[in-house]
């Protein structure tokens, strides 16, 4: 399953993505984004919902 990959020099920490994943896969957690794989159903819906276009899914590395 391929998972969302972070390019954390865009990330502004806004909150859209985690908001939109269905899963709570995503979090703020202080001063980072976090995925944790393991909840991750790699539905997509993080990669469009990030306004920076930090968010891809471009291989099967988690961030
Ligand atoms: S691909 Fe889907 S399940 Fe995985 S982090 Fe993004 S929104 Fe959440
Ligand atoms: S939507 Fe984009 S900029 Fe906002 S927290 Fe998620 S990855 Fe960072």
């Amino acid at each position: 399953m391929r998972l969302p990959h972070i390019h954390r020099e865009r990330c502004t920490l806004c909150g859209e993505c985690v908001e939109l994943c269905p899963t709570g896969a995503l979090e703020l957690r202080g001063t980072r984004l976090g995925l944790t794989a393991a909840e991750c159903v790699g539905c997509g819906a993080c990669v469009p919902g990030c306004p920076e276009g930090a968010v891809g899914i471009t291989g099967n590395t988690p961030c």
